[in-house]
């Protein structure tokens, strides 16, 4: 730290990503990426919009802003792309937040929120999920602050349901509810229907996981036309050009290629299931995922030992420190081939170590 950062920065602790090692060939698990390539179009697509690099992206980002609209059945203004869905939620802190309106969100949940309220320097409270790491929905009820849910969650991967999300925006109806469904394409039910009767509900996705497109950091947002209004005041104040050419064709050749995205996350799907199955039998504890990951624990092996030895062994998984998930590790779902190598180098680790 240089003597020059203003003073309001020196206390804060950035997220810090999962791992991204550049040299050795790892079986990559602990971010959650896709493991099957973008479509072919969608490279032809990036490819061709390298043409026109001299020119400046449209800040309105009109074409793919529409088609967007047109999938989600939404009107147009009812839309705003993000550089990634971060760039998406640090706009709802700086535009929803406030020390009058402080932010709320899960005790276990996206690393991301507290990063961002310590950043705005908005107050924020952790609402502890319940013993079996379920939402604790009465606890998001009436609070006077605005409401950040995961659906599924993250690193749990439990999803809620529509139902349950719209207990919490009938009881907060003075303040924004921010559902992100990064993983929602993985077997949970998208909230976007909501955003037409609820003024209140700011629905957030993204291209990164359900969509193989991490590299190119694509997100949205999806909310009534004032919401999404504001939220332009904060980006066009911040990043107009947020979205480059080779994103903006790659996420309009994304949603023409839908068919390809739902083999992906079927295909994901069932390696989950397997994987679930699998780390059952090796005697782990598996919570109910929805997403394109699992987290699990085993009850008589550290779990950071288990990611310790994994990595030593080639496999990367996501180990947390904090204190009520650090026996647990989060493992992405990868190619059949993929998981087949973790449950091999677990089952050398199990035999050492029990
Ligand atoms: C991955 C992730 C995001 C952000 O992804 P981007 O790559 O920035 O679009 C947002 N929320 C959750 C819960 C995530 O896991």
């Amino acid at each position: 730290m240089s003597r020059f950062l203003s003073e309001r920065y020196r206390v804060l602790q950035p997220y810090v990503p999962g791992e991204q090692p550049q040299n050795r060939k790892y079986v990559k698990l602990n971010t959650n990426e896709n493991p099957f390539p973008p479509n072919p179009a969608v490279i032809e697509a990036v490819k061709k919009a390298a043409e026109d690099l001299q020119l400046y992206p449209d800040p309105d980002c009109k074409l793919l802003r529409t088609a967007m609209a047109d999938y989600f059945r939404v009107g147009p203004d009812s839309v705003m792309l993000t550089n990634g869905s971060d760039e998406t939620l640090y706009y709802a802190f700086l535009a929803f937040c406030d020390r009058e309106n402080p932010a709320l969100f899960a005790d276990i949940t996206y690393g991301f929120y507290p990063v961002y309220a310590e950043m705005t320097g908005v107050p924020y409270r952790e609402l502890p999920l319940r013993e079996d790491f379920t939402q604790d929905i009465p606890g998001y009820c009436g609070n006077e602050a605005t409401v950040f849910i995961a659906n599924p969650n993250a690193p749990t991967g439990i999803a809620l349901t529509p139902g349950e999300l719209e207990t919490v925006l009938k009881a907060n109806k003075d303040h924004v509810v921010v559902v992100d469904e990064a993983y929602v394409d993985f077997g949970a039910e998208s909230c976007i229907p909501l955003t037409r009767c609820y003024e209140n509900l700011l629905v957030i996705q993204t291209a990164s996981k359900s969509r193989s497109m991490a590299g190119a950091r694509l997100g949205w947002a999806i909310g009534s036309p004032e919401l999404i209004a504001d939220l332009n005041r904060i980006r066009y104040s911040t990043n107009p050009y947020n979205i480059n050419r080779m994103t903006m064709a790659a996420g309009l050749a994304t949603l023409q290629t839908d068919d390809y995205t739902r083999t992906c996350c079927s295909a994901v799907r069932a390696n989950r299931e397997y994987t679930a199955e699998k780390l059952q039998a090796l005697g782990f504890e598996v919570l109910p995922s929805e997403a394109n990951f699992l987290f699990a624990r085993h009850p008589r092996v550290d779990g950071e030992t288990i990611y310790l030895k994994l990595k030593e062994r080639g496999v990367l998984v996501r180990h947390f420190t904090k204190e009520r998930i650090r026996q647990y590790n989060r493992i992405s779902i990868g190619t059949l081939a993929g998981m087949n190598v973790l449950l091999e180098k677990l089952n050398e680790i199990l035999e050492e170590e029990l």
